[in-house]
């Protein structure tokens, strides 16, 4: 995930570059909105985050340029200033999500993660698997006649995995995907949510549907019965 950060003090542009490299994105900085005019049309990223006050043209018109341009990237706008009007007026040029200063980094990273997953939602009808539904407007998840009951993090990897129905997806494409962040580290953390999802979805007496692939990822499909 690409991120470029449009911020002129030098401090601020640091802090959010470190903070969310952490948080394993891959973030350039333009201290200018011309330059960050230059870049978004050059490299495609996956998301802006924009300060209001640059010496040239202001992030309001960066993010009025960036829309007549064609592109819809989410973008978050900061500003020193918590007016209304100032929150009003970014998301009327097109900004996606506004964020006043001084801000946490975790709260930053929050929001570019929840952006990210949003600006990807794709079609919202029903998914199924074999008797296994998902409705990803209602939330309701049934295998056959049984409700299955899953907390929210459940619901997106389910969710995931069913728009993928047949494919191997890896636990990258998982932690990219579900957790918003590209981390080594989480896949034990996939793996134990995958299994407390199985335990809910395959029920004893029903056939498995997630299925591990070796050294690899994950594949949810009917079992053959080669399985
Ligand atoms: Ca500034």
């Amino acid at each position: 995930m690409r991120i470029l950060v449009v911020e002129d003090e030098p401090k601020v542009a640091r802090f959010i570059q470190d903070g969310l490299t952490d948080q394993q994105f891959a973030v350039d900085v333009a201290t200018d909105g011309a330059s960050a005019l230059r870049q978004v049309e050059s490299s495609g990223y996956d998301l802006l985050i924009l300060d209001i006050m640059l010496p040239d043209v202001d992030g309001f018109d960066v993010c009025r340029r960036v829309r007549a341009l064609g592109f819809t990237t989410p973008i978050l706008m900061l500003s020193a200033r918590s007016l209304v009007d100032d929150r009003v007026k970014g998301l009327d040029t097109g900004a996606d999500d506004y964020l006043t200063k001084p801000f946490d980094i975790a709260e930053l990273g929050a929001r570019v993660r929840a952006l990210l997953r949003r600006h990807r939602e794709p079609t919202l009808v029903p998914l199924s698997v074999s008797d296994l539904t998902l409705d990803p407007v209602t939330r309701v998840v049934m295998r056959g006649d049984r409700r299955i009951d899953l907390t929210s993090k459940e619901f997106e990897l389910l969710d995931y995995l069913m728009r993928h129905g047949g494919q191997t997806v890896t636990r990258q494409m998982i932690a990219e995907h579900v957790w918003g962040i590209t981390w080594n580290r989480l896949t034990n953390v996939i793996d134990v949510f995958v299994n407390h999802l199985r335990k809910k979805v395959e029920l004893p007496g029903e056939s498995r549907l997630i299925h591990a692939v070796r050294g690899v990822g994950y594949v949810i499909r009917e079992t053959n019965s080669d399985d």
